[in-house]
């Protein structure tokens, strides 16, 4: 009845996403997300920064932070595509 859509199929390998860091403009493989463009009309985007550069940039609001009530130190999560 109740089948979860099957998103694991028999793809190719998985490929790390790559992005360009904004600062030093170069490719990583670790993209850190350093600032989100909102456009008006449409899907906005996010900006990326390499993890060297990252720092460089502040800190974006989370909305996590309103519930960090969970007081947990879990992973720095996963790849959000
Ligand atoms: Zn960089």
């Amino acid at each position: 009845m109740s089948t979860p859509p099957s998103a694991l199929g028999a793809q190719g390998p998985a490929r790390k996403p790559v992005r360009l860091c904004v600062r030093c403009d170069r490719i990583t493989d670790e993209p850190v997300v350093v600032s989100e463009v909102h456009s008006g009309s449409g899907p906005g985007f996010n900006v990326y920064a390499c993890p060297a550069c990252a720092p460089c940039f502040p800190p974006l609001p989370d909305v996590l932070e309103l519930f960090e009530d969970r007081g947990g130190s879990a992973g720095a999560g996963k790849g959000a595509g």
